[in-house]
């Protein structure tokens, strides 16, 4: 029986065995690791790290550029930087060599650096928003972001894309529903409220849907990526962000744009490669190279009126805090790493290598028939096992094919290749060759070979 997915779901059945099988005969000190580890909630140091295609995750033993190497001593290319938190690559030299500087003189302080006031700058000339304030992580920046904008405009509510994550921010954890209306989505642990009482939703690409939910005049902010990156890569139709950005300001709502993984897109994310003028930016994960931060920068008029809010504690218990955050580390970190490591000219080498990896698949899909699309977003490219590639969260959604996903990163694996645990992505660090790519499509193809040759 073949699926929509293209695949023969017995041979992928008998493979996906014979590939988990393998793992766990070639992977025994991790295998020993995950089962010692009875202290851990879920057996790892956080839940999501059981996200493991083949039943339990490799144990990490060291990681340098765009290399890993796990506990029985295997190395890996890895595509997976750290879902983007080492998109620099992992351990960069100037990034490293900043953090030592600065493990010797004071860790946390409770006082500004100068290197935060550099960082700023740069964001600044980067984003095109002029005030920045720092975080540890980005849903951090994203929770803080809500709140500001919540307080500026006086309206509760906040607009998502369908499918979309910033984050564990609980007012996102919604979805559209089947007759079009949000919904808490599946398996939301927790919720505080009714995520229909503080959220809205729209599909992304859908402008109609937008304007329907924005009408309404409750929404403080639409807080979106420019192009879904969480759900596979869905791109922006042409003409779709002006549309968000003419539909926010028609009815008074704020625009914010997570840029944590589109920042993939260049330099400046997708906001300055795209041309775009959100009120605010949100970022984390990548901009210090791997050591904790998250950032959020606000156009001038926005500082101004909060800072000239005078009922609005943004200095003590107002509610936007964080006693680690804008340390002294993650300052000297992100400096390096903005100023050395994930510069404009890397950019340009990092696109090209994920030029041609997307190259690269597109060829072998055509070449084995597979009716799957491939998406790029500058250093950044992702599979779907759909084609033509979907056009919002929910079809993409929908696309996804769980047993075909885990065979796919397991025969990787087992062949010293890492892609990214949640969906198929790859993504290029500076330290990412062509060489790396060629790897990456060998074994690709053998999979392929073996999946679709009776
Ligand atoms: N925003 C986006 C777009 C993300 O993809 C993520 C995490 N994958 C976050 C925010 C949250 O980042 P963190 O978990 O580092 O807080």
């Amino acid at each position: 029986m073949t699926t929509e997915s293209g695949v023969d779901r017995v041979r992928l059945g008998a493979l996906a065995a014979r590939e988990r099988a393998a793992f766990a005969e070639r992977n025994p000190k991790s295998a020993a690791a995950y089962a010692g580890a009875g202290h851990l909630f879920g057996r790892v140091p956080m839940t999501w790290m059981n996200k493991a295609a083949a039943g339990f995750p490799l144990y990490a033993a060291g990681a340098r550029g765009a290399r890993i190497t796990d506990l029985d001593g295997h190395e890996y290319v890895d595509f997976c930087l750290g879902d983007t938190g080492a998109m620099a690559g992992h351990s960069p030299g100037p990034v490293a060599e900043a953090v030592r500087r600065q493990l010797e003189n004071g860790l946390t302080t409770m006082l500004p650096t100068e290197d935060a006031a550099l960082v700023g700058a740069e964001l600044s000339r980067r984003f095109g928003l002029p005030q920045w304030s720092f975080a540890l992580t980005a849903t951090d920046a994203n929770r803080w972001a809500i709140r500001l904008l919540r307080a500026v405009s006086g309206r509760p509510r906040i607009l998502f894309n369908s499918y979309c994550y910033h984050g564990s921010v609980d007012e996102s954890l919604i979805v559209v529903g089947p007759g079009g209306e949000g919904m808490s989505r599946e398996g939301n642990v927790g919720a505080p409220a009714d995520v229909t009482q503080t959220s809205r939703v729209a599909e992304f690409n859908d402008l109609e849907g937008l304007e329907r939910e924005l009408r309404n005049r409750d929404v403080a902010a639409v807080l979106m990526e420019p192009a879904l990156t969480n759900i596979g890569i869905v791109l922006p139709r042409p003409g779709y962000l002006d549309g968000v950005r003419a539909l926010t300001r028609k009815y008074g709502t704020y625009l914010i744009n997570d840029e944590t993984h589109t920042f993939s897109a260049g330099p400046g994310g997708a906001t300055r490669a795209w041309g775009l003028d959100p009120d605010v930016v949100t970022i984390g994960k990548a901009i210090a190279g791997g050591i904790p931060i998250g950032a959020y920068g606000l156009s001038e008029d926005l500082a101004a009126t909060l800072l000239g809010r005078d009922d609005l504690d943004l200095v003590d218990m107002g509610g936007v805090g964080g006693t680690l955050a804008g340390n002294p580390v993650s300052m000297a970190a992100a400096r390096a790493t903005l100023e050395q490591v994930l510069t404009d000219a890397a950019f340009g080498v990092m696109i090209s290598t994920a030029t041609a990896f997307a190259e690269g698949l597109r060829k072998l899909l055509e070449t084995y028939a597979l009716p799957w699309s491939v998406s790029q977003l500058g250093a950044r490219v992702e599979y779907r096992f759909a084609n033509p590639a979907p056009v919002d969260g929910t079809a993409s959604a929908a696309s996804a094919d769980p047993e075909l996903e885990d065979f796919l990163h397991t025969y990787l694996a087992n062949r010293g290749i890492l892609l990214t645990p949640f969906h198929n992505m790859a993504l290029m660090s500076p330290a990412t060759t062509l060489d790396d790519v060629q790897r990456h499509h060998e074994v690709f193809a053998a999979a392929l070979e073996e999946l679709t040759t009776a």
